[in-house]
């Protein structure tokens, strides 16, 4: 019997995640030194983890003997006490992308459907194909999520519509008011995924609570890979109703979130004085990548979060082009934006790097 006979149908025609190269990576294939590239390409903090989050994982590491405390205490106090939240609210999670396959496990079956955007966050689309369900995708509106085409999308057959603000890979975020009245008018039957990854970076964040004080079908998802700076330790989590965090917490892995990354997350979530100084280094960033992207005549989509879409023509042209010159970021052909980079935040000096490649890039 051939193998293909064997499988789960979804399998064979799931689409594979295409993440930002590593510098390594890079370098391999281009024969660069490592230490002369820059990678702009996934949204990671350009500023790092705070010192105090290194500390913490260094002193975990000590103990790398024992299995993790599978139900993350620690790090669910803190996070209870951050958003004046019970523990039993909040599944923490091998970063925020396992919290969405937790609610393909627990919503997700053949025939199925699950609205999002479209350009958005793939792994939305990946969860949904993975579990045999339909995306139902709607495009953008001025590179924003028009929530009035996102509800009428909606069929008797929607089980989740994902909703990221800011979104990624745009920028763009819609307002509380308008958030908040799009999920009071969601019918009983479909559950909001409201993505929060790059909150943090916002001047006035929405506050989704009072629609888990409602009592509607809400999880709101959380990130320790972008402002926190700790991609590489694998922490998000998501806070929802008691009775759906239960649901999640019977679908994942006992151990899910490793020991080093629960003890850095709990001292990262302590260090305000390092993430204040990222909102504003970003903002910074932000501002100092518009105007060079205006003064190279390029157009471009306003942001609120640590990367920005910059319009270059031939976007994969440009991409391999950068990548030459040792400057890494993301293409946007495979979000149907073919002519379009996204750019993440660096340092002032990273982003001086990026607008000098990219005007020579540029030239005719
Ligand atoms: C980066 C990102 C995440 C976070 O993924 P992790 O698994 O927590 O690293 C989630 N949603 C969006 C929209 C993102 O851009």
């Amino acid at each position: 019997m051939k193998l293909e006979d064997l499988v789960n149908p979804a399998i064979l025609t799931q689409p594979v995640y295409e993440p930002g190269k590593p510098i390594e990576t890079v370098a391999r294939e281009l024969g660069l030194d490592p230490a002369t590239i820059i990678k702009l390409a996934s949204n990671e903090n350009a500023f790092g983890p705070s010192p105090k989050a290194v500390a913490a994982a260094r002193a975990a590491l000590g103990e790398a003997q024992l299995y993790p405390d599978g139900g993350c205490f620690a790090l669910r106090q803190k996070l209870s006490a951050r958003h004046a939240l019970a523990p039993e609210q909040i599944v923490p999670g091998n970063g925020s992308n396992e919290i969405l396959e937790l609610l393909g496990h627990v919503f997700l079956r053949p025939g199925d459907e699950a609205v999002m955007g479209v350009p958005a966050f793939v792994v939305y689309k990946l969860v949904t194909l993975l579990f045999g369900a339909k995306p139902v995708e709607v495009p953008l509106v001025n590179h924003r999520h028009d929530l009035g085409a996102l509800a009428a999308a909606i069929t008797p057959r929607t089980k989740l519509v994902f909703l990221p603000s800011p979104n990624n890979p745009t920028g763009t975020a819609n307002s509380e008011t308008e958030i908040l009245a799009f999920a009071r008018a969601l019918p009983a039957h479909v559950v909001l995924v409201f993505d929060e990854a790059y909150v943090e970076f916002l001047e006035n964040p929405p506050d989704l609570r009072p629609l888990l004080r409602e009592g509607r079908h809400v999880v709101c998802l959380r990130t320790f890979s972008k402002i926190f700076g700790l991609a590489a330790l694998r922490v998000g989590y998501g806070y929802m109703g008691a009775a759906m965090a239960a649901l999640l917490n019977r679908s994942r892995q006992p151990f899910n979130v490793n020991a080093i990354g629960q003890a850095a997350a709990c001292a990262a979530l302590d260090d305000h004085p390092f993430t204040t100084r990222c909102r504003s280094d970003n903002h910074a960033g932000l501002a100092q990548l518009e105007a060079g992207f205006r003064a190279l005549g390029l157009e471009l989509v306003p942001s609120v979060a640590n990367f920005l879409l910059v319009r270059v023509g031939d976007g994969a042209r440009a991409f391999a082009e950068l990548q030459k010159r040792g400057v890494i970021v993301r293409p946007l052909q495979p979000y149907g934006m073919a002519e379009w980079l996204r750019v993440t935040v660096g340092t002032t000096v990273q982003n001086e790097r990026l607008l000098r490649e990219l005007a020579a890039v540029m030239k005719p």
